[in-house]
């Protein structure tokens, strides 16, 4: 393997995430299943590909000028790659947060040079959710912007053509499906419009979490949630601007306890140490791949995405006494 020439660039670094094969889920799918090392972006998550697209489109239409700031609200990894990405053009970043997310994705943000802003969690339709608040704080801060990752579409530009053409290339133009969960949708909807340019019977899936609306909504039409995950970043209850036109085939809804599942698993037998949409995603892959398998295409290949890293979640999914508290199976060897 040649390693790949230095970059001129450290936002060069963002994108361009190797593709592994997962062993253990290719083993019970029956089919090759491949994760995108999302992990590996320089904030440690898809979302810095989100972050650098919406910067970029920003710069370009002259939004954003020199010295100016990035408002967000965001789950936290989206605010990180923000930081991130403003720090190495030069602008501040004003990050607002529900106060239910991991504690270090807060300290992250906060280590990052971000002004942290918390909310307590609320419905959309409050005017004090942390989007709505993120959008007037923009408005009333001089020079900034809203990056409004969920209804600005240089998001999913980024996934069409940045993580669909990775994909297609490092799979040499073999690939039989796509999934991943949706938080703003960003990822699926580009990386299923990108990779239906290149071949337009890739089945792309949805895999969603329990709590959210999007599972419903491409079953049967109606946007209707039912149960709940501790999932952070998925689960969607609209249709935001980058879900729109998404080219969804099927879907797969993932509960938490099979997620984790798979984190432990990933973990434990390969090595990875992963968030839980990752988990949840991996779930949602081997159900596309089973039912590929089932209709005769025994050597089917499908992609997903390790969102980011468990790192992330040390005094959550990796913690004993939280998961006994959300009532969640406790990882082996963190039992005793
Ligand atoms: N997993 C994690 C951990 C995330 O933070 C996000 C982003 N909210 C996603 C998955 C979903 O990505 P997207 O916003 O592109 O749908």
């Amino acid at each position: 393997m040649i390693a790949p020439p230095p970059r001129k660039d450290t936002l060069e670094l963002i994108g361009n995430t190797p593709l592994v094969l997962l062993k253990g889920a290719s083993e019970e799918a029956g089919c090759e299943i491949y994760g995108k090392c999302e992990f590996a972006n320089p904030g440690a998550s898809v979302k810095d590909r989100a972050a650098l697209g919406i910067i970029r489109d920003a710069e370009a239409s002259g939004d954003l000028k020199p010295g100016g700031c990035v408002v967000e609200g965001t789950a936290g990894n989206t605010g990180i790659g923000i930081a991130l990405v403003a720090n190495a053009l030069g602008y501040r970043t004003i990050i607002v947060m529900p106060d239910n997310q991991s504690k270090e994705k807060m300290d992250t943000l906060r280590a990052l040079g971000a002004e942290l802003v918390t909310v307590p969690p609320t419905k959309y339709s409050d005017c004090n959710h942390f989007v709505h608040t993120s959008r007037r704080l923009a408005e009333d801060t001089e020079g900034a912007i809203w990056a409004n990752q969920f209804d600005n579409t240089a998001n999913r530009k980024a996934h069409i053509e940045g993580t669909a053409k990775e994909l297609w290339d490092q799979l040499e133009g073999r690939i039989d499906g796509f999934t991943c969960a949706a938080g703003t949708g960003g990822t699926i909807a580009g990386v299923g419009m990108g990779l239906k340019e290149f071949d337009e019977n890739v089945r792309i899936a949805l895999t969603d979490p329990h709590g959210a609306a999007l599972y419903n909504y491409f079953a049967n039409g109606e946007l209707k949630a039912e149960g709940s995950s501790v999932a952070e970043g998925i689960g969607q209850g609209r249709i935001t601007a980058n879900l729109e036109g998404a080219p969804i085939d099927t879907q797969f809804r993932i509960s938490d306890e099979v997620g984790l599942g798979w984190v432990a698993r990933l973990l434990r037998e390969e090595g990875l140490c992963l968030g839980l949409s990752s988990g949840i995603n991996v779930a949602g892959a081997i159900e596309l791949g089973k039912q590929l398998v089932a209709e005769g295409r025994k050597d089917a290949r499908v992609a997903t995405i390790l969102c980011d890293t468990g790192f992330r979640y040390l005094s959550t999914l990796y913690n004993r006494e939280w998961l006994e508290a959300k009532d969640l199976p406790v990882f082996d060897w963190l039992a005793d």
